[in-house]
């Protein structure tokens, strides 16, 4: 990438987001920012050169995640996920398909979105929706329960299953067979809409309008599950929380007493550690190092995963978001400028969405375990009535 398209990007979140959010409801698309990104080259950073795009290095990839997070996790949202899609259309796509959609990514003519997730599935081998070949034509039938920005993409990839497969489908939002939902009423992450996707006997072409065409199983693509896109919208996010709560402080510390300026110094020292150890987290998951020569045997430096990164890093948000609230007071929770409470606010789907923490968490500990010996006086305890009823 070149650093002046990286710069413009930061330039643009730092000074533009603000006084558009400033002077726009915060649940209105905001149209024109995603125009503005579409010019500074935000949506081709992931498309390869030859089909127009940037071809920007992950780590700089991450850098516009870390400044939309900064400036607005919606539209961060919107753009990392297209930008995810670019790579899957360019590593999974035919060359056909290749050809038709990836410059258009690139110059954001062609927004995409992805559709998922459906409740309760844990695995894609578990989806319900279908796609169905009949003939020269196929089918999709079923419902995706959230899909970031629905109501205005241009595309949605679509996962369903197909006899063996989890496949995509490229689907026009525009057309017969496709029902997008109602707004789902939510805390944060206002702006970009979210909605149920409803599908029913919507026709598709199985060639063209399916990822890599019928029967290309996305199932390894779905598992690998890169969430490296939301540690940087965290640590961007808190960058921005830590340097609001700075500047308020600092402008009132003079009239207090010493013993509460000491309190405050204080609390403003825990909540500036935080953040840099998200920080450190975030840089040694894009800038891996290998141990240093010498390092002993018993202090291993093992690589920061994306999964251990995104965990601790929007967990920790938490409670920097948190914090900063209570360290401005009244103005924390209740101002005219309310650019903290729309980060706290925000920053609260942060470990749900991709993959919930707890998940990861459950990944990273049967790692730690390892296989377990089958033990035969081990028992499965019969549900009591209670918790038979609780699960139902
Ligand atoms: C704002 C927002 C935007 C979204 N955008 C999209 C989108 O654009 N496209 C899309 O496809 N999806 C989207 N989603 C869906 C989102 O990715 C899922 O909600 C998320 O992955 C969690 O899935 P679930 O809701 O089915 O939770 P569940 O899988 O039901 O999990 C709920 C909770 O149960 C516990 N749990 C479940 N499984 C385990 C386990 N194995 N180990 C330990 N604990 C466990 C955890 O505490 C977990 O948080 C979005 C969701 C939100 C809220």
């Amino acid at each position: 990438m070149d650093d002046t398209g990286l710069d413009r990007i930061a330039q643009f979140a730092r000074q533009e987001i603000g006084p558009y959010l400033a002077a726009h409801p915060e649940d209105r698309y905001p149209l024109p920012l995603v125009r503005r990104l579409a010019q500074l080259g935000a949506f081709g950073a992931a498309v390869p050169t030859q089909h127009g795009g940037g071809d920007w290095s992950r780590r700089d990839i991450a850098l516009i995640g870390y400044e939309l997070g900064r400036g607005w996790q919606p539209l961060a949202g919107l753009v990392s996920t297209h930008l995810k899609l670019c790579r899957q259309v360019s590593e999974h796509g035919t060359p056909q398909q290749r050809e038709r959609w990836l410059g258009a990514m690139a110059r954001g003519e062609s927004v995409f979105a992805r559709a998922y997730h459906e409740q309760g599935i844990a695995h894609p081998a578990q989806l319900r929706t279908r796609a169905i070949r009949r003939g020269r034509v196929a089918v999709l039938d079923g419902r995706k329960s959230w899909v970031t920005n629905a109501r205005n993409a241009d595309r949605v990839l679509v996962i369903a299953r197909s006899g063996n497969a989890a496949v995509g489908v490229l689907v026009d939002p525009g057309r017969p067979g496709v029902t997008i939902g109602p707004e789902l009423p939510r805390p944060g992450l206002l702006g970009v809409s979210l909605a149920e996707i409803a599908f029913a006997d919507y026709e598709f072409d199985p060639e063209d309008d399916v990822l890599g065409g019928w029967d290309h199983d996305l199932t390894q693509s779905l598992l690998a599950n890169d969430v490296t896109s939301y540690t940087a919208r965290a640590v961007g996010s808190a960058d921005a929380v830590l340097e609001h709560a700075v500047r308020f402080v600092r402008d009132g510390l003079a009239h207090r007493s010493a013993d509460v300026q000491g309190a405050i110094r204080l609390r403003m020292g825990e909540l500036a550690a935080k953040v840099a150890v998200m920080r450190t987290v975030w840089h040694a998951l894009l800038d891996p190092r290998p141990p240093a020569d010498g390092t002993p045997p018993e202090a291993p430096n093992p690589p920061m995963t994306s999964a251990v990164a995104k965990v601790f890093c929007t967990a920790t948000l938490q409670d920097v978001v948190r914090e900063a609230a209570t360290l401005c007071g009244g103005a924390g929770y209740a101002a005219a400028d309310h650019a903290l409470g729309r980060h706290y606010r925000d920053a609260l789907a942060l470990p749900i969405i991709g993959a919930p923490n707890d998940v990861l968490l459950s990944r990273i500990g049967e790692r730690e375990l390892g296989p377990v010996a089958a033990d035969s006086h081990a028992t499965t305890p019969t549900p009591t009535p209670a918790t038979t009823s609780k699960a139902t």
